[in-house]
């Protein structure tokens, strides 16, 4: 039951990089933002150890730290920061309202979306202990630091398929764990996964175990589910390919979707179907996710919210 209401400019709902840099350019343009961070403040970089593809960095930076950079820089230009998790909005009328902890509720002239996405994990035991120490769930960010070394990785999707054969450039050999005896990647992907030599792939192939020393991973067991034949794979790096779940959930029955729940924005924008509702970063982005297209449509959406206001304005003064 919502219990206090408060009016704001520019609601930012979520902290990663497009939420940060949201605050950033929304601060700079005296939208006064005030953002909530959701449980994860931070978002998914504070999971990961070593970031080095993020511009800025030479000699890269650690995740957390990196997202503590980004919090200080909103928090310098005047984004005011509250730990709290929106639970629902409506959207049905302006300003929009948000609610906060289920008590608190907010409406807002314009609200930036930036709740980016999460991993699906196999919900393995070893898998969680391992994660950061051999276990990564992008390997785009955590591939480099397996070179020439032996790894593995789960999945049959697009992505596995693409991840496999960008891991295949820096590993020495790629197992690849295919629960099925087909990919449900396309044609074209999986093409270039057969014609990539060091990528082996293990049809019918289920992950039991992740195996480790205590301090990171030594290999896989693995069971093949026809034969039920158990075998350890010795890698040291093991890569959860299995799709990725957005955030929204709150936003469903409001804002347009796609079929797995990746708000839709209009090409070249972050406006969605809601007039002063946009959104930034992983929450709408299934193909990229990475901090740094992030962090660039969260200054996409502090303009577009930006310039929202400004011709509004102009209306109600013209
Ligand atoms: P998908 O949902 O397409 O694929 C997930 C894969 O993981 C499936 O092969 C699935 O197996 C497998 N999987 C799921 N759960 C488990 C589990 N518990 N154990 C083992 N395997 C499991 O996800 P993607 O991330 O690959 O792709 C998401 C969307 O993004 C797709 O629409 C894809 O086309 C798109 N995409 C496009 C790219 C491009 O165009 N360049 C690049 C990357 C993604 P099963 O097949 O048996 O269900």
């Amino acid at each position: 039951m919502s219990q206090e209401t408060e009016h704001v400019k520019c609601l930012i709902i979520g902290s990663g990089p497009a939420g940060y840099t949201a605050a950033i350019y929304a601060s700079r343009a005296d939208l006064k933002p005030v953002m909530y961070t959701g449980l994860l403040a931070g978002g998914q970089l504070t999971q990961t150890t070593e970031v080095e593809n993020f511009p800025g960095y030479p000699q890269g930076i650690m995740g957390p730290e990196l997202m503590e950079d980004f919090r200080k820089q909103a928090e310098r230009l005047g984004t005011e920061i509250r730990f709290g998790y929106v639970s629902s909005v409506d959207f049905s009328s302006l300003p929009h309202k948000v609610v906060v902890d289920d008590v608190k509720t907010i409406t807002a002239d314009t609200v930036i979306i930036s709740t980016g996405a999460s991993a699906k994990w196999l919900g393995l035991e070893s898998e969680q202990k391992y994660s950061g120490f051999g276990v990564s769930a992008c390997a785009v960010c955590d591939g480099f630091f397996f070179k020439g070394q032996d790894v593995a990785i789960v999945g049959a999707g697009d992505t596995a398929a693409e991840e496999a054969t960008y891991l295949a450039k820096l590993a020495r050999k790629v197992y690849m764990i295919v629960r099925r005896d087909e990919f449900r990647a396309s044609k074209a992907m999986v093409h270039r996964v057969l014609n990539t030599p060091n990528i082996e792939i293990l049809y019918n192939t289920e992950t039991k175990e992740i195996l480790g020393d205590g301090q990171s991973v030594t290999g896989v067991k693995v069971i093949n589910n026809q034969t039920n034949a158990e075998t350890d794979l010795d890698v040291t790096g093991f890569f959860v390919a299995i799709g990725h779940h957005p955030n929204t959930d709150i936003f469903k029955g409001w804002l347009h979707m796609d079929e797995t729940g990746y708000i839709i924005t209009r090409p070249g924008s972050t406006e969605t179907n809601v007039e002063g509702v946009f959104c930034a970063g992983d929450a709408q982005d299934h193909i990229y996710r990475q901090a740094v297209t992030a962090a660039g449509t969260g200054c996409m959406a502090a303009i577009d919210a930006e310039r929202y206001l400004a011709a509004k304005e102009h209306v109600v003064t013209a």
